[in-house]
């Protein structure tokens, strides 16, 4: 046994410290971001915050409302070839260049993989995705999809240290998901006990994939607009939501009313409900990871988008950022004992 001893941090436990600058308004600020890839000859331009492949969140109607204003989407893996065939009849040019097919790693997954981009030969990315990014049967599943697919974008992940990232790109990714337990209906950490806190993890995942040309994303435990920056400054080129976008008329997830208030369902992809809905039930081996919970409907999602674009920017104008691409550049963190003032919090 070993333990390390230096701290590692949540978005929690930071604040930007606030610097000079030169811009006058948030206006100013560009998030658009472009990059070219490791493996991939693609480039890609746009907004790079994305919605997460939960089936309450990643869906078709989601796509379309986040490609207008140049987000991504990563679709979850639930769609059927018929409801792929249904939603590529409509989808524009512009649509196929933000949104990743999901797939697992069993051979069905490969499969339906290979029929889904057979049928929409236009989409760019693959998004291979696990909870635990640390097996060796993933690592040669990301090996297969690179050979199979040499043109194609390939997001793999999870998993939260250098090495794994390193290993991972190697094998093929051109961008790592990083996050084990900080989203907000998982509970790995619950009952497993393994995990990493976001921020910390970024950073070191980061570094790692920058040294060799790779991106990564940050996935899980961002709780508002401020979280999405903290991020980018710790340096995700990518950031992944799933909470923040639940709950809209995009997304997926029963309606509930309650007490005269309107709810969505949602619920983690490994929860009980999602384990009940698509494969019939928990296996015994495991238990389930995932929480259900109902969150307050929120409307359209672009409302949502507005908000958090606006922090975003105005993080940028307060640290002297002209496009987001500097921010982390330009961020010193704080480490902090306090957030927000919540006297008039319920
Ligand atoms: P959020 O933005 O809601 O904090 O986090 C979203 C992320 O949580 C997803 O992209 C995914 O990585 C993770 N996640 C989704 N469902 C589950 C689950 O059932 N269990 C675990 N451990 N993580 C989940």
């Amino acid at each position: 046994m070993r333990i390390e001893y230096d701290i590692k941090l949540g978005f929690k436990d930071v604040m930007f410290r606030p610097k000079r600058s030169t811009l006058k308004s948030r206006s100013e600020v560009s998030l658009e971001r472009q990059f070219k890839f490791l493996h991939s000859p693609e480039t890609w331009t746009g907004i790079p915050i994305i919605a997460a492949n939960m089936d309450t969140v990643g869906t078709f109607e989601m796509a379309k409302a986040l490609s207008e204003k140049k987000l991504f989407t990563a679709i979850h893996k639930h769609y059927n070839l018929n409801d792929w065939r249904n939603f590529a009849s409509t989808l524009t040019n512009e649509t196929s260049d933000f949104i990743a097919v999901s797939t697992g790693i069993g051979e069905s997954d490969s499969e339906k993989l290979s029929k889904i981009i057979q049928q929409n030969p236009n989409i760019k990315f693959i998004c291979i995705d696990v909870a635990n990014g640390y097996s060796e049967h993933f690592a040669n599943f990301v090996k297969q999809t690179r050979e199979l697919y040499p043109e194609k974008v390939i997001i793999a992940g999870n998993v939260v240290t250098g090495e794994m990232v390193e290993e991972l790109l190697l094998c093929g990714a051109d961008i790592i998901k990083v996050g084990i337990g900080p989203g907000s209906v998982c509970t790995t950490r619950v009952k497993t006990g393994v995990g990493y806190p976001q921020l910390s993890a970024i950073i070191e995942c980061a570094d790692a994939a920058h040294g060799l040309g790779g991106q990564i994303i940050s996935d899980g435990g961002c709780t508002t607009p401020g979280d999405i920056a903290k991020a980018f400054g710790a340096g995700a080129d990518f950031v992944m939501l799933g909470g923040m976008l639940a709950g809209h008329d995009e997304s997926g997830g029963k309606i509930i009313e309650k007490n005269g208030k309107t709810y969505k369902q949602f619920y983690g992809m490994s929860s009980s409900t999602a384990m009940e809905k698509h494969v019939g039930g928990v296996a015994e081996y495991r238990a389930s990871e995932g929480k259900t919970v109902e969150v307050l409907y929120k409307g359209a999602v672009e409302h949502t988008l507005q908000d958090i674009l606006g922090g975003i920017r105005s993080t940028c104008t307060y640290v002297g950022a002209s496009r987001l691409k500097e921010l982390t550049k330009r961020t010193t963190f704080i480490r902090v004992n306090e957030q927000e003032n919540k006297i008039y919090s319920k």
